[in-house]
């Protein structure tokens, strides 16, 4: 191991990391608690085959310290926590490897709640949920809210009218230009709101199977090569695909005004940021419009129940936020994901005060 676990815990400031294994189910699983100021840390389980130890400890602490922007801009009861499984999904995924997930996550009793992310699916929230009372995002039909997607894709929507009027003085998208980077389960989503506003799309994918699907749907879509998706003449480009995608090379090609997509963690480095800025591209800070879904789980924990209009109407106030931090970003000629993290930091710090007095 090459990394200073103690030196990168305290560079993101987190709490806690829990190494969880056993040599029976070969489970390898790290929690990361990044911030317990506000409430419980929440946050999904990545199933992935890690190439190393040191990379899957990496990408628990980032992913967690994201996780904690996410949830107090969001305005929730919560903070940032994940898990990260070593494993491939698609071979070592199954009921009992599931459960022990499960069963690590109860012993932390209630510091963190777990929910579905990359390699995993609401569907195996429900055979976590068999050893913990902690899941979220269980499928409708045990009572969770389900597929998190289409309160996400609204909350890119609102975010992208919210930045075209801050840019073009309206948010109507008609007739506006919008690159789509990958139309899976939110970009295709995404494409059906812009469509029914009359906007013209350009879509790309990994695979014709997915823009296949949209085009067979949404004839007039235009469909482009993945590696020319970042060379198109638009208003918007929406990543809705990979994180790490905003570096200097692609930055380089963009020919877009606002950028403003799902994934998560597009800025390869802060810095990245600083570049948009200072090219004029505005950037719509994605753990603050993409957090559709995690209202979705957090409004679902802290209700007892689903609603679906009051988790929507909760999303829709990504467009106001996102003007702000658009407005604030430009009056202090500073990037805007610095802004939204600045936010996001003082309420929790502000929050951590009222905690702190012991008021009977
Ligand atoms: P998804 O897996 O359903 O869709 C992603 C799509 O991108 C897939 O069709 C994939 O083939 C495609 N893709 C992969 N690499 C690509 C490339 N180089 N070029 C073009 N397309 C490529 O995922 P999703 O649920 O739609 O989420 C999209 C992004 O948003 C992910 O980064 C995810 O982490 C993030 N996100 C999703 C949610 C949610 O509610 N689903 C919430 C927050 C953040």
């Amino acid at each position: 191991m090459s990394i200073d676990i103690f030196e990168e815990m305290k560079k993101s400031n987190t709490e806690q990391i829990v190494f969880n294994y056993n040599k029976d189910t070969g489970l390898k699983s790290i929690i990361a608690i990044n911030d317990t100021t506000v409430g419980p840390a929440l946050g999904g389980c990545r199933i992935l085959d890690y190439d190393s130890t040191d990379e899957a400890i990496i990408d628990a602490i980032r992913l967690a310290a994201g996780m904690t922007h996410k949830c107090s801009i969001a305005g929730s009861n919560y903070g940032g926590g994940k898990t990260v499984v070593i494993a491939d999904p698609k071979v070592d995924k199954n009921e009992i490897l599931l459960r022990d997930i499960g069963k690590f996550v109860q012993t932390l009793n209630g510091r963190y709640y777990i929910g579905p992310d990359v390699g995993t699916t609401s569907q195996d929230m429900v055979e976590i949920s068999n050893q913990t009372d902690y899941a979220v995002s269980l499928p409708e039909e045990y009572g969770g809210f389900g597929d998190p997607s289409k309160p996400t894709a609204y909350g890119v929507y609102m975010a992208m009218k919210s930045a075209a009027k801050f840019k073009y003085g309206s948010d109507s998208l008609k007739n506006k230009t919008i690159a789509i980077q990958g139309v899976g389960k939110v970009g295709g989503i995404l494409v059906e709101y812009l469509s029914k506003e009359g906007a013209n799309i350009i879509i790309s994918g990994r695979t014709e199977e997915s823009t296949g699907a949209i085009l067979s749907k949404f004839p007039d879509v235009k469909v482009v090569p993945a590696d020319e998706i970042y060379k198109q003449e638009c208003d918007i480009f929406s990543p809705c695909a990979l994180g790490g995608i905003l570096n200097e090379e692609n930055i380089e090609k963009l020919k877009c005004h606002i950028i403003a997509g799902a994934a998560n963690n597009q800025l390869d480095e802060l810095s990245s940021g600083q570049i948009l800025h200072d090219k004029g591209i505005i950037f719509a800070p994605d753990f603050v419009i993409n957090t559709g879904g995690f209202i979705s789980a957090s409004d679902t924990l802290d209700a007892g129940n689903v609603n679906m209009d009051r988790v929507m109407s909760k999303t829709e106030k990504i467009y106001d936020l996102t003007y702000m931090i658009l407005e604030k970003s430009k009056d202090e000629d500073i990037p805007t994901t610095e802004i939204a993290i600045k936010i996001a930091e003082d309420r929790i710090r502000l929050i951590g005060k009222i905690n702190n007095k012991f008021i009977k």
